[in-house]
Parts: C-alpha cells; structure tokens; sequence
C-alpha cells in the first residue's frame, strides 16, 4: 500500500455537497460519471490525498442503498501499485474480497473493494496507481 488514495463519501445532491466543502476551502477538480456504479462522483484534493464525494443517479445505485441507511463516510481507498498482485496476495492469506476481479473506477481506474469484514466494519477498496 502506498498511500490512502482518498476516502469516500457519500452524499444525496452531488452539487450541494461540492459548495458545502467549497466553504471549508476545498475545491473539487474532476467530477465524472460512473456508468457501472450509478454515481457521479467528484474529487476533492487535499495534499497527498483527496476527497471522494459520491451521489446515485439511479434509485438501485449501491450509493443509494447506503443511503437509505446512513450518510457520510462510505470507504477509504488504499493506492497500490499492482491491484492484480495485491487481489492474489490477499486471497491467500483469505481475506475476504467483494470483488475477485479488478473493476472500472472513475477516470479509467481499475479498483476493487474488500468485503467491510476485512476493514473491521470499514468497507475498503483499492485502487491501482495509474501507469
Ligand atoms: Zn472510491
């Protein structure tokens, strides 16, 4: 693990929480869509690492089922450099994945996230530095 990428978290009103963080000093740099997860997601840097700031855009997104339940803090996402060893490695030592295969994130990402029980509660997810 190189560093915590970003954490995540999830909002109802992607533009409201944008200007909600904007009057804490943070300014978001990409916002984009991400057609398998149904959300919109924008990023927020802050040094070394950023915010993650996910909305659904569509009633069955995994986004909106959380959200059903509860707001804010969603998931930290570690970097790594080479998501395909760091699944294998993993899987032998028996954590327990929610993906087995690496997935699309935004911006041309490859991402995968571990079951919440590998995190102690906290759902974890990985994401590949950019070649
Ligand atoms: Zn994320």
């Amino acid at each position: 693990v190189i560093k915590i990428d970003h954490l995540g978290i999830a909002v109802r009103d992607l533009e409201a929480a944008i200007a909600t963080y904007k009057t804490l000093g943070l300014a978001a740099e990409d916002v984009c869509e991400v057609p398998s997860e149904r959300v919109r997601v924008a990023f927020l840097p802050i040094g070394e690492s950023r915010l993650e700031l996910l909305a659904p855009t569509s009633p069955d997104s995994p986004i909106a089922r959380f959200l059903e339940k509860r707001k804010g803090l969603h998931h930290v996402c570690f970097l790594v450099d080479d998501l395909d060893a760091a699944l294998a490695d993993l899987k032998a030592r028996g954590v327990a994945l929610l993906d087995q295969q690496p997935r699309p994130g935004a911006f041309g990402s490859r991402v995968a996230f571990l079951h919440p029980s590998a995190g102690d509660g906290v759902l974890l997810e990985l994401k590949e530095k950019a070649k």
